[in-house]
């Protein structure tokens, strides 16, 4: 019988599984293992044709998945109202708990200048961890499936529509991710279904984007870094918004790297789009003096400035004051980059509108939300993945605690091989049983080493349009995104 018949004849409909998840990125593919682990009936539902486009293009590929941090680090990084909405889940699943979760899973991690990756430090194995968990456990999990409706039944429960499919839950969880890179299926669907459904979400802005500089001797056509500068960050007016320090990256007048995206972060919280920057280009060198002797006898590169700009500064110099202007030299900015090459969303559900205890929306029973669906984000290194990851941990463990959930936990299974283990083994071409072993190879594993040849995906992914059902599956052709066809440096 179809839907709108037991609808007219007011039956309730068939339970298709007791939670839905929608989206399987980082978030939603955490809540889909974690379901499978409690023994909820669980099905996943993905609007692109494959899993995880966006995790795949993680920390240039290597997949920064946490920080190295305990809970009140981590909540000061994203401060404000989000470290304290973060609070419980974090609590609950601090990078700790997120590697130990990962090792029980097959996938051993390590510690970089603070930063989680994985021990192979190849972002396909923690796609792999994902998918093979949810193979092990028999969840469910339907490709090129875009959730297009929304709805609570009569009875409670949710209807979820596909397209011409309905499916039925008793709870859904929404995990479609921000907006920015839109071809990996972030194209903003959950913002709008939980609009039509009343749920404030607050102004989607660019966070971690690049900023391009008119400065004539930053436009050199070499890629090349600064490894340390400290950025004021100011607004049109001149008022001091904060600083951020890291490495910045420069490619022909448009600056990347921690520095400059942690910047833009802090400008887009400030609703500041006029950004002002003034960059302290040899940190390491505390006073003017020092730098000007420094600069007298060792030249520009002995204070850190890559030779490709060297040439190009040393004209722009004022002829006094030299050492004072190298530590604030005024940067010409020109703009953010677009939303959609942002490395996260500022923005999104309003925190307000869930309880941060379980990840349930307020005002819709049944309704939970985890990722960067939500007004959540945080600096480079690591943290917006562990807040997608925490609040769906979090998300699948609230409705595992509710009444009206049966929680089968699966029989105990054989703890999975290391990922990178596994990986060697298929590229030593061990034979193995498991069906994972044969899988083919996905892009990443063919990229280029080199830092600044971000996979073909990245510069794929960032492009709009690719996200809508009825464009899925055309080629794009390849190039650059952006100006001059560049690429993220995470
Ligand atoms: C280039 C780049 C590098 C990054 N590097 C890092 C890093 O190293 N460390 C870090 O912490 N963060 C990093 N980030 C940020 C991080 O990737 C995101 O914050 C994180 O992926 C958010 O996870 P999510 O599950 O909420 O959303 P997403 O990973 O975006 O997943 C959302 C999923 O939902 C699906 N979906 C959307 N709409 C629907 C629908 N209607 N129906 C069904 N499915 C739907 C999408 O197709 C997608 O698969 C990076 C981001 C970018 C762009």
């Amino acid at each position: 019988m179809t839907l709108a018949r037991m609808e007219k004849r007011q039956e309730p409909p068939v339970r298709t599984a007791e939670v839905l998840i929608v989206g399987c990125g980082a978030a939603g593919l955490l809540a889909a293992v974690s379901a499978g682990e409690l023994g909820l009936s669980c099905m996943a539902l993905e609007r692109r044709h494959r899993t995880g486009l966006k995790l795949l293009m993680c920390g240039n590929n290597r997949c920064n998945v946490s920080h190295d941090a305990d809970v009140s680090e981590m909540l000061a990084a994203y401060g404000g109202a989000m470290a304290e909405f973060l609070r419980p889940a974090l609590t609950r699943f601090p990078p700790r708990g997120l590697r130990s979760w990962f090792a029980r899973n097959g996938l051993g991690t390590c510690v970089k200048n603070g930063r989680i990756y994985p021990t192979t430090e190849n972002g396909d194995d923690v796609l792999h961890c994902f998918t093979d968990r949810l193979r092990d456990l028999g969840v469910p999990l339907t490709l090129n499936c875009p959730v297009t409706g929304l709805e609570p039944l009569p009875d409670g429960g949710w209807l979820v529509r596909c397209g011409g499919l309905s499916l039925t839950a008793t709870c859904v969880l929404l995990a479609t991710g921000g907006v920015s890179y839109p071809k990996t299926g972030s194209v903003g669907d959950g913002q709008r279904l939980l609009s039509e459904l009343g749920v404030e979400v607050t102004p989607l802005r660019a966070g971690l984007a690049g900023v391009d500089v008119r400065d004539g001797w930053l436009q050199a056509p070499e890629k090349c870094e600064f490894l340390q500068v400290v950025l004021t960050v100011a607004d049109a007016s001149g008022r001091v918004l904060g600083q951020t320090s890291g490495n910045m990256l420069c490619d022909r007048g448009c600056l990347r790297g921690t520095a400059v995206f942690d910047a833009t972060r802090l400008a887009a919280h400030h609703g500041v789009t006029e950004v002002s920057l003034t960059a302290d280009l040899c940190p390491g060198v505390t006073s003017a003096s020092a730098v000007a002797s420094r600069l007298a006898s060792g030249g520009l590169e002995s204070l850190g400035v890559p030779s490709a700009l060297a040439a190009g500064l040393r004209r722009a110099l004022p002829s006094r004051e030299v050492g004072r202007w190298l530590k604030a030299v005024p940067l010409s900015v020109a703009g953010v980059r677009p939303l959609k090459e942002a490395i996260v969303t500022v923005g999104g559900v309003a925190l307000g509108e869930v309880n941060p205890e379980t990840m349930e929306l307020r005002s819709h029973p049944g309704l939970y939300v985890a990722g960067e669906l939500l007004d959540v984000d945080g600096p480079t290194g690591g943290y917006n993945l562990h807040a997608a990851f925490a609040t769906a941990r979090l998300a699948v463990q609230s409705m595992a605690a509710r009444g009206d959930i049966a929680c089968r936990r699966p029989e105990a299974r054989p703890v999975p091989q290391e990922r990178g283990a596994r990986r060697v083994e298929r590229e030593r071409g061990v034979p193995s049983s498991s069906a994972s072993s044969a899988r083919p190879r996905s892009s990443c594993d063919r990229r280029p080493g080199n830092r600044w040849d971000n996979s073909e995906l990245t510069r794929k992914w960032s492009r709009d349009g690719g996200g809508s059902p009825e464009r899925q599956g055309q080629q794009q052709p390849s190039g650059g995104h952006g100006k001059g066809g560049r690429k993220e440096r995470w």
